[in-house]
């Protein structure tokens, strides 16, 4: 399993699909998940920026994982955000359910990535609700970093300012000699 982790913005998305086509890795993107299941209430929180309750969302990456084969990798885009997820996921870990191959953390100021979400104009890229989202990655799921470390996973930095394509490379690189470490 291969997280990403990074602002609104800085690229989780496209990296991810990128990473998974070209290598055949399942992409499993919490928010297109939840667009696609939350109305509502939940809607409204989403559009707002605001994140979606930890037990729910619990309730649904596990389903989804639940329902992909065993021993596949997956990419995971957007999970975990907050503490209590990222603890849930570390106990998966523990008892041999998943193996954590590394989180990637994409790194990009506000100002870089803020005029990209302005451009892209998903429904909630507007700008209370893109601040709402910078405040919570802040609040809720830079902290994460630390735990996954004291957790023994491998954090990856990556400066996701510089293009696309570029980006791309630094992943396959870290990938490609982490299997060859292993071999
Ligand atoms: P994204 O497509 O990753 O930008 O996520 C869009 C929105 O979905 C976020 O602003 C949150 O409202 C919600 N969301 C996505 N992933 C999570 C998560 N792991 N925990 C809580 N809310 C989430």
């Amino acid at each position: 399993m291969i997280l990403l982790m990074g602002i609104a913005g800085s690229g989780k998305g496209t990296q991810g699909k990128m990473l998974a086509d070209a290598r055949g890795y399942h992409l499993i993107s919490m928010g297109d998940v939840l667009r696609m299941y939350v109305t509502g209430a939940q809607r409204e929180q989403m559009l707002s920026g605001g994140l979606l309750n930890d037990q729910e969302i619990i309730g649904i990456v596990d389903k989804v994982l639940a329902s992909l084969p065993e021993n596949e990798e997956v990419v995971l885009d957007g999970f975990p955000r907050t503490a209590p997820q990222a603890e849930w996921l570390i106990e998966q870990v523990k008892t041999g359910r998943f193996k954590l191959s590394a989180a990637f953390r994409l790194v990009a100021s506000r100002d870089a990535v803020k005029q990209r979400l302005l451009n892209r104009g998903r429904i909630d890229d507007v700008e209370a609700a893109i601040e709402e989202r910078f405040n919570e990655y802040e609040r809720s799921t830079a902290p994460l970093i630390k735990l996954l470390k004291d957790h023994g996973v491998d954090v990856v930095d990556i400066n996701a300012e510089r293009p696309v394509g570029v980006v791309n490379q630094d992943f396959v690189n870290y990938l490609d000699k982490q299997n060859n470490t292993k071999e």
